[in-house]
């Protein structure tokens, strides 16, 4: 409930006028603040290519270790920072900060070659310098662009006036590639899935977690599948738990799965432990 309203401003560089409740104006102050102390991390979840059996890419979560209140999940906060405009600043710390530790991995002999998936909120688009700052980031990290995957929800295909299309173009003609995240849960408007450059289809959670047996959510996930393929996209599973659902993935035509059946998201030092002990080095070529 609003009980009471007051203006948020990004200190000294925002114009943005947002209503929000005091709770969350305090909390987007800790937002605010967390960003300025150090106070988030990123954690990196593998991706397996069914085909090769070999990590294909790994995705970048953003945690917040809270001085009091502990380990802060996303789903808690990355509303507020969009509402506030602090998930440009954010959105920012974790695109450099993910492609300087993916750099990092570069000679390394599994991880050396992998994607690094980034999620990118609908309201970073808006900002207008989207790209310019993703490319300079690649360029001062020196994570080479064909590595980078930006992970975009449904809603930032759908309620656009054109200009989220021309950035994914931009994007992709720079060597980017596409995955669209969550899909089934948005809107669902089908017609964008042929206009935009796309490379990946994530599959949601949502209708994994109901595999196998559940006819209806069976015939939901098939369709999807065959109708990613036939535009040309590489199917990605998300949230995959159990070996039946593994198997169900698999044998309907996922390309890719993630999920805690594989790993739970990893800090970086952890998933190069991971990755030599679950993986086969990667052949080099
Ligand atoms: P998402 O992009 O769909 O990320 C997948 C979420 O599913 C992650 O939650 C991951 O930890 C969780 N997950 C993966 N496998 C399993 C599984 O087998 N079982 C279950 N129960 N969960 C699984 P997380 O890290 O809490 O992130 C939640 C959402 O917050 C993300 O959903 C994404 O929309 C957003 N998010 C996370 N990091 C960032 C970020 O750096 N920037 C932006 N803009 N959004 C982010
Ligand atoms: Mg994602
Ligand atoms: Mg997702
Ligand atoms: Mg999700």
């Amino acid at each position: 409930i609003y009980t009471m309203t007051a203006t948020y401003y990004r200190k000294g560089q925002s114009s943005e006028h947002v209503v929000l409740p005091a709770a969350d104006m305090d909390f987007a102050s800790q937002v605010e603040t967390a960003l300025d102390n150090n106070q988030f991390y990123m954690v990196y979840q593998p991706q397996i290519d069914f085909e090769t059996g070999k990590l294909k890419g790994v995705e970048a979560l953003v945690r917040w270790r809270h001085p009091t209140k502990g380990i802060i999940s996303p789903d808690k906060f990355i509303r507020v920072a969009e509402l506030t405009g602090l998930i440009v600043p954010l959105g920012n710390w974790v695109m450099r900060t993910a492609c300087a530790e993916a750099a990092k991995w570069n000679n390394d002999p599994v991880l050396g070659n992998i994607e690094l998936a980034v999620n990118v909120s609908a309201h970073q688009l808006k900002s207008g310098t989207l790209v310019d700052d993703i490319l300079q980031i690649l360029e001062e990290t020196g994570l080479a662009p064909q590595r980078l995957v930006v992970e975009l929800t449904e809603s930032a295909f759908v309620q656009d006036d054109g200009q989220n299309a021309s950035m994914m173009h931009q994007l992709k003609d720079a060597g980017i590639k596409l995955a669209i995240d969550d899909f089934g849960t948005g809107y669902s408007c089908l017609s964008y899935l042929r206009d935009i450059p796309g490379d990946y289809l994530k599959i949601d959670r949502s209708f994994v977690m109901e595999l196998p047996g559940h006819d209806k959510a069976e015939a939901v996930i098939q369709a999807i599948v065959s109708l990613g393929k036939s535009l040309g996209y590489r199917i990605i599973a998300e949230g995959v738990e159990t070996e039946a659902q593994s198997t169900f993935v698999k044998a309907i035509g996922v390309d890719i799965v993630q999920g805690f059946l594989y790993s739970r998201p990893l800090e970086a030092e952890a998933l190069q432990d991971w990755a030599a002990e679950n993986l086969p080095a990667t052949i080099p070529h």
